[in-house]
């Protein structure tokens, strides 16, 4: 392989360097300045919370309006990752969020981070990353849908994939401050499989679709539009329904959900609604959003199912170790929990 080309690939140019530093700014100044409602974050180990601006649909619109569509990110260096692990180990603070983990493995602290919420200029840099990623996904998405449109090629299945993945990201900055109970937030520390799963993993590789209709033309039966719109909206509602069942029931535990009030255990876990299905249905409603943003693209090739077979690893793997983490937590709760709903992600299967 010519090693000036592979050099060429992988060194940042000045340009796409300045885009990416221009872009974190950005994000940066308006996540800290653009009005939001502020959500306190889950009750951490020593009893503090952090607090959460959720300002990233303001500041999503914002950018999109003074960028247009076409703003491209490129690879985010290593030193990011770096350099949390550095001030991570240095970090004396004993609160539950900026407690140095360190296990004395170089790449595992590396790898999986020190610190559970480390901060920069007062940003939480955990909640600025994936809102990092989930923006530039939808400004790459954007700026193939102006190539497709350039080009003359838009056809449905470009318009089904674009609009769905809209919807989602836009979804996603609507309920933002759902973030703050999720297992990124109040689990996963900080290290370079979170900085290089926000940056680089979710707007480049949850945009394959979009890249691969540009070179691939599918035409779609109408009958296929339908059925593939009927995958979105169960995914989404399921995917919603169960996130917010969660999220509202954590801030008031006597919510009714589904109209009765809730089935609890051990005053801490919801046994109602999605999660009476299932312990885990958020996850088989993701997966079936991540399948409807594939399904555009027809069967012709696996490259555009990228997202939907990662995601099933992924969310697989994830849920066995959430799996752990509540088990140690809530003990014998849990194992009632799971007595009471036996089904990990799918009902009757799994
Ligand atoms: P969850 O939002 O499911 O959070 C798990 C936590 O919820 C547990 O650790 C526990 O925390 C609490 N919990 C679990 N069961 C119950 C219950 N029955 N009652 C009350 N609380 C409960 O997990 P994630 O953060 O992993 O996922 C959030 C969403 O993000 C999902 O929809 C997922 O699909 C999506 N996601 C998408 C990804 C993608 O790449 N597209 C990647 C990762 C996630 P506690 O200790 O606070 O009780």
């Amino acid at each position: 392989m010519d090693l000036g080309f592979l050099l060429h690939a992988i060194i940042p140019s000045v340009d796409s360097a300045a885009i990416l530093i221009t872009f974190l700014t950005y994000l940066a100044i308006a996540g800290s300045i653009l009005p939001g409602k502020v959500v306190p974050g889950a009750v951490l180990q020593d009893g503090t919370r952090l607090h959460y601006r959720c300002n990233g649909l303001f500041a999503l619109t914002l950018l999109v309006a003074l960028l247009g569509f076409g703003a491209y990110m490129n690879f985010i260096s290593a030193t990011v990752t770096s350099a949390l692990y550095v001030a991570g180990c240095r970090s004396r603070n004993k609160s539950s969020s900026l407690k140095p983990h360190v296990t004395g493995n170089l790449i595992h602290d590396w790898w999986f981070g020190i610190q559970l919420n480390p901060q920069f200029m007062a940003i939480d840099l955990k909640f600025f990353f994936v809102r990092a990623g989930m923006m530039g996904w939808l400004l790459i998405n954007l700026s193939v849908l102006a190539k497709s449109i350039q080009d003359g090629t838009l056809c449905r299945s470009m318009i089904l994939y674009q609009l769905f993945c809209a919807a989602y990201i836009l979804d996603y900055f609507i309920y933002e401050e759902y973030m703050t109970s999720t297992w990124d937030i109040i689990a996963e520390r900080l290290g370079f499989m979170l900085v290089f799963g926000d940056l680089v993993w979710i707007p480049f590789t949850f945009s394959i679709q979009g890249w691969w209709l540009l070179h691939n033309q599918v035409e779609l039966p109408t009958a296929t539009v339908i059925a593939n719109c009927i995958i979105f909206l169960i995914g989404y509602m399921v995917f919603r329904g169960a996130n917010k069942q969660k999220h509202v029931f954590k801030k008031n535990p006597k919510i009714h959900i589904w109209g009765k009030p809730p089935k609890v255990i051990g005053g801490k876990l919801l046994a109602s609604g999605y999660w009476g299905m299932a312990r885990h249905c958020n996850y088989l409603g993701d997966l079936l959003l991540a399948l409807s943003f594939s399904l555009p693209c027809g069967t012709s090739s696996l490259v555009p199912y990228f997202y939907p077979i990662y995601l099933v690893i992924l969310l697989i793997w994830r849920e066995r170790r959430d799996e752990a983490r509540c088990a140690a937590k809530y003990r014998e709760i849990w194992v009632e929990y799971c007595r009471l709903v036996p089904w990990r992600i799918l009902p009757y299967f799994y």
